[in-house]
């Protein structure tokens, strides 16, 4: 794989709503120092999350509905927009998610909302946040790559139902996913 090669080999991310800027910058730095990741990882000018996607009843907001609508927002020349966001979000039929992909598709979102410690009232911790947002990103970029989920506990690409799961978790692809990313990535 030839990194500069293909000028769609940029991934973009975006600060979505008021998170702040340097989580993102931290994201796009963890993701370009993956060993041979073949992406230049790009962080753009904060967006805002689209109106209406707040449900007032669930104080959260429709990630579907958020990813639908940055979907269509996704550059010519990038090859992934992921936009990350501290709100809490959900899918209809979940109490929340921690991140939303299209499968194959060109647009992922995430949400800090549940990975900081304090949210589970525990002591703040940078490093175990930072580990779940990478984790969390490098999950839902694998599925708009075509992964699924996979039953390997200590995959990255093993489905969090729970915090608890994400922290079972590496910071990495089990090598049977890993070969089918670069599988996937090369098929492109
Ligand atoms: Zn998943
Ligand atoms: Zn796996």
């Amino acid at each position: 794989m030839k990194p500069s090669a293909n000028k769609s080999r940029k991934i973009i991310l975006f600060p979505l709503g008021g998170i702040e800027e340097s989580i993102v910058h931290s994201a796009a730095a963890f993701l370009e120092n993956l060993h041979h990741f073949p992406f230049k990882c790009v962080v753009t000018n904060r967006r805002p999350i689209p109106i209406g996607t707040l449900d007032n009843q669930r104080q959260q907001y429709n990630c579907k509905q958020i990813l639908k609508y940055y979907i269509k927002c996704c550059p010519d020349n990038c090859f992934r927009l992921i936009g990350i966001t501290d709100v809490d979000v959900y899918v209809p039929v979940l109490k929340y998610v921690f991140g939303l992909a299209q499968l194959k598709g060109n647009c992922a979102i995430i949400s800090t909302h549940r990975l900081r410690p304090e949210f589970y009232c525990k002591p703040s911790n940078k490093w175990l946040f930072q580990q779940r947002l990478y984790k969390t990103l490098l999950h839902e970029l694998g599925h708009t790559v075509g992964l699924t989920h996979c039953s390997n506990r200590r995959c990255v690409m093993f489905s969090s139902t729970r915090i608890e799961d994400t922290d079972k978790k590496e910071t990495s692809f089990c090598g049977t996913c890993r070969e089918l990313f670069s599988w996937y990535l090369n098929g492109i």
